[in-house]
């Protein structure tokens, strides 16, 4: 009987792993340090830490139909390679097969933003649409795009690369070799490293005293939780680089909205552990962007941002997700891959 599905979050610091039965209750959770960087070590870790959440729910590898899998990375969906993931030090692992060949069952990959969108869409958190926009705010930024409820890939499978457009051609430089990326201002990395700068040129904070805690952390600098918690308190440094990250997300919001005409946007990823404040501050960024055109405030009235909250199973239920009849199309060209 192969009636359980597993999701398998990888991300830059751990492996989540959910068994859900054919009622999608769940069976077992687990969670590891992070994946190796060595492709053989990390199937191997991936594989035995599915066998073991397999084996809490009491059930072996017989009894499951299929295991999705959320990489942060890109993945090519025809054939579930992992072309890139920068932040795990992969490239071009062929995971899908091989994860499949060490487990016996089909293994469906994909992009983690991706997946959590359809993990969003499939699950109807929020209320039910078809059109929704889940917006990953981590180290870096991407956004999954659903469009009357499939997920929108692009022709490279890139659609939703939002985190490297240039919102400031004179600003940081970006990974990607751009300047002034939306994710050199609004991401993990870049709101840690604009504050180490600021630290470094003696701009007065409370941040200069701390070692930083998190994975996001600019070397021994504050991390981006950091510098959400001290706004809290009025450090004027942190409220700077919130304000601006809350402006630059506004806008972000604004631009997604306007391309797509969604329903409801999420905002989730590190950034959405700081909660109701920073929903506040880009909700007062978004009304100011619109205020002076009626077009912009019919929209935007119009559609639902919400933040994804500390729901820990959300890339992992994306990861389930993809199993289903509504990704059928990937599942069917990724087992004949
Ligand atoms: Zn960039």
């Amino acid at each position: 009987m192969t009636h359980l599905r597993v999701g398998v979050d990888i991300g830059g610091s751990k492996i989540a792993v959910l068994v859900v039965d054919g009622s999608d209750a769940v069976r077992a959770r687990r969670l590891v340090a992070a994946a190796s960087s060595e492709p053989d070590e990390a199937i191997a870790q991936i594989g035995a830490v599915v066998r073991d959440a397999v084996a809490e729910a009491g059930a072996t590898m017989a009894d499951v139909s299929a295991v999705g899998v959320a990489v942060p990375g890109r993945v090519e969906t025809a054939s579930g390679d992992v072309t890139f993931a920068v932040n795990l030090g992969w490239q071009h692992l062929p995971l899908g097969r091989r994860l499949g060949a060490a487990l016996g069952v089909p293994c469906v990959v994909e992009n983690d933003v991706r997946a959590a969108a359809v993990g969003l869409h499939r699950s109807q958190t929020f209320g039910p649409t078809d059109d929704l926009v889940f917006l990953g705010i981590g180290t870096g930024i991407s956004a999954g795009v659903i469009l009357n409820g499939r997920l929108h890939r692009g022709v490279r499978g890139l659609a939703g690369e939002i985190g490297h457009v240039v919102l400031d051609p004179d600003g940081a430089a970006c990974a990607c070799g751009l300047h002034g990326c939306f994710e050199t201002i609004a991401g993990g990395a870049g709101i840690a490293r604009a504050a180490r700068t600021a630290i470094d040129a003696r701009e007065a904070t409370s941040l200069s005293d701390r070692d930083g805690t998190g994975d996001d952390r600019a070397s021994d600098g504050p991390s981006a939780a950091d510098v959400f918690s001290a706004a809290e308190t009025g450090d004027p440094l942190a409220r700077r680089l919130v304000d601006t990250a809350a402006a630059a997300i506004a806008r972000m919001v604004h631009e997604l909205v306007l391309a797509y005409d969604v329903e409801l946007v999420v905002i989730g990823g590190g950034i959405s552990r700081a909660g109701a404040p920073l929903l506040d501050r880009i909700r007062t960024r978004l009304e100011r962007i619109v205020a002076p055109s009626a077009l912009a405030t019919e929209l935007l009235s119009e559609t639902d941002l919400r933040l994804a909250g500390p729901d820990h199973d959300i890339g992992t239920r994306g990861a389930i997700a993809l199993l289903d009849p509504v990704a059928k199309e990937v599942v069917a060209r990724q087992a004949v891959g």
